[in-house]
């Protein structure tokens, strides 16, 4: 009896164990997000656990049941659902796939799961339904960053580097050829600068669009960023040929974009050419190639198409040299500072100097301003050096000053980045502080494209460099606008005479008369002239004749280091 007792209490002990377990179990279950059917193959029935109530509104009790399942996945999931119902069928353990749920916009992971027995018959089956919806929707969203632009629509340039990288292998074993168009929006910066980065998205969303159109069977479409966009074309030729693409958007862009405020804008774009296998056989590097041409389209006046060759890129490469080695200058400090003198003509005395920027590079060759300086402009470096150029010359400037005390001006050329620079006023005033320069004592020279760029930001600038006394010069005047009129409202004090004038003022009787008016009108309306670069006795006779102001030119002083100035100084005040 006593026996029989323990054993009662053993097995209700062991009962209140199992259905604990069972009760974890099920909690398991119903908190995994899952729905799962279990089927025994001795007692042949299937049971549904757990969430089974999101996923369908039917039961199952019966292998035969499964038709239910089928009817309700989408077409394309029928035949792997039925194949994975039954993987015991080839011997597998387990497997899964994904699902769509017909009209529920449910994905369904079904994962199954058979047990075997030690002789390798099957004795149990577990099937999960696992909600992935959030999931794989959050996949598409990846998939579709990964290859298409979110502003545009139009692919990536990720995948349309791959893409090009299909062209080019199917081209070579094709014996054919595959073009690259880079497109850029001209003035974009403007755009984005004057109206604002939201119209500048807009912008670029029409013009997309519009692009967008364009793409058919072997034309491919990105936006890189910003304003870039770029067309890979395989074979091209008839429709898809170079000159029929471009003539198209050229035609688009005679109209112009609408945005959604109802303002209208046109644009331009410059656009490069490179074609595989003639300017490179590898993805990246066509496209390189395409875009250095672009750059040589803008640089040549853009709104144009400009086919690749290889001079183009051997500029580029000598650009580029440049470049480089003048980023070594600037931490070196390679430079050194010659002045040219500028002489009145009423008197003759030295009326002050052009502080010019020189360049040795390392194998001792000298290179010009000229080239160097709108290398420097494009890429930063002008920033430093300008300062550079400011401070040496001011070093020199002030011990003339000290050794001589003879009343001249410092004129120093200054970049639009320069002025551009939120300090470059702070910076200028600085230094002239430092080196105890008066206001008066300098002259800054600007070019007129300086203000076509920035007109407002800059005059902005001129004005309080004026009211502090510094003086203004317009450079190479005659070169740019030279519209008379628009003069009269610059805060410009001195006016200098492109020497493409002095050139023929003697021998071409329109440029004479054109020269007259200018120093005519310029004196009255107040300012000071300069004639650039006189060459010869004549042209000085008959520049003082019309009573320009001043003179500057090889005829009277080359550009000179600063001890030659120290001997003209000498003589001047001897
Ligand atoms: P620019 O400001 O028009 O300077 C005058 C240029 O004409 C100088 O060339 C000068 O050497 C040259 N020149 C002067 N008189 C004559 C002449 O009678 N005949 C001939 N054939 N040429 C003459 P340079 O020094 O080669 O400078 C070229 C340009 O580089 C300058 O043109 C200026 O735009 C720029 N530059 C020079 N130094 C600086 C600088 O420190 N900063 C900046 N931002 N630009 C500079
Ligand atoms: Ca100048
Ligand atoms: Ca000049």
């Amino acid at each position: 009896m006593e026996e029989l007792e323990y054993q009662v209490g053993l097995l209700n002990a062991m009962n209140q164990k199992l259905s604990k377990d069972e009760k974890m179990l099920r909690l398991i279950c119903e908190t995994s997000n899952s729905a799962f059917l279990y089927y025994n193959y001795d007692e042949g029935k299937i049971r549904t656990l757990a969430n089974w109530n999101h996923f369908f509104d039917f039961t199952i009790t019966d292998i035969r049941d499964f038709n239910r399942l089928y009817e309700c996945v989408e077409e394309q999931y029928i035949i792997p659902l039925k194949e994975i119902l039954f993987i015991e069928k080839q011997g597998l353990k387990s497997q899964s796939i994904d699902v769509k749920l017909k009209g529920k916009r449910l994905c369904v992971e079904v994962e199954v799961s058979v047990v075997y027995d030690a002789l390798g018959n099957p004795t149990d089956k577990i099937i999960r339904f696992k909600d992935v919806t959030k999931f794989n929707s959050q996949n598409d969203e990846l998939t579709y960053l990964a290859y298409y632009d979110s502003l545009t629509g139009l692919y990536n340039r990720n995948y349309f580097v791959r893409h090009l990288g299909e062209y080019i292998r199917r081209a070579e074993d094709e014996n054919e050829t595959v073009a690259v168009m880079f497109l850029d929006i001209d003035d974009f910066r403007r755009i984005n600068d004057g109206m604002g980065l939201i119209i500048g998205d807009e912008l670029v969303q029409l013009f997309g669009q519009f692009l967008s159109g364009l793409m058919g069977d072997n034309i491919i479409i990105s936006h890189f960023n910003s304003d870039i966009f770029c067309i890979a074309i395989y074979s091209p030729c008839g429709a898809r040929s170079i000159e029929t693409l471009y003539r198209t958007i050229w035609e688009r862009l005679k109209t112009p974009f609408r945005l959604s405020s109802g303002q209208e804008i046109f644009l331009t774009v410059s656009v490069g050419v490179a074609e595989y296998p003639e300017a490179a056989t590898k993805a990246l590097e066509l496209i390189n190639c395409a875009e250095i041409v672009m750059f040589k389209a803008k640089s040549m006046g853009k709104d144009k198409v400009l086919y690749y060759n290889g001079a183009i890129l051997d500029d580029f490469i000598k650009k580029v040299t440049i470049e480089n080695k003048l980023k070594d200058a600037v931490f070196r400090q390679n430079f050194t500072m010659y002045y040219q003198p500028q002489f009145r003509t009423n008197d003759k005395a030295l009326r002050g100097v052009e502080a010019l920027i020189r360049w040795k590079d390392d194998n001792g060759k000298m290179i010009s301003p000229a080239v160097f300086i709108p290398i420097a402009e494009k890429s930063g470096a002008i920033v430093p050096i300008g300062t550079w150029v400011i401070e040496e010359s001011l070093h020199a400037f002030a011990e003339w000053k000290r050794k001589y005390h003879y009343p001249m001006v410092l004129s120093l050329n200054i970049s639009a980045i320069q002025y551009r620079q939120p300090d470059f006023i702070d910076n200028v005033i600085r230094l002239m502080d430092k080196y105890d320069v008066s206001p008066a004592e300098i002259e800054l020279e600007i070019t007129e494209s300086i203000l076509i760029d920035d007109f407002k930001e800059i005059t902005e600038k001129l004005v309080l460099l004026r009211d502090i006394g510094v003086k203004i010069s317009l450079d190479d005047f005659g070169t740019g606008y030279s519209s008379l009129s628009y003069l009269k409202g610059l805060p410009i004090d001195t006016l200098k005479i492109d020497k493409s004038f002095i050139d023929t003022v003697i021998t071409d009787e329109n440029t004479r008369i054109i020269t007259e008016s200018i120093i005519y009108m310029v004196k009255k309306l107040g300012f000071e002239t300069i004639a650039e670069g006189v060459e010869t006795e004549e042209q000085f006779q008959y520049l003082t004749e019309i009573d320009c102001d001043n003179i500057q030119g090889y005829f009277l002083g080359k550009p000179m280091p600063s001890d030659k100035i120290e001997n003209l100084l000498a003589d001047m005040t001897a």
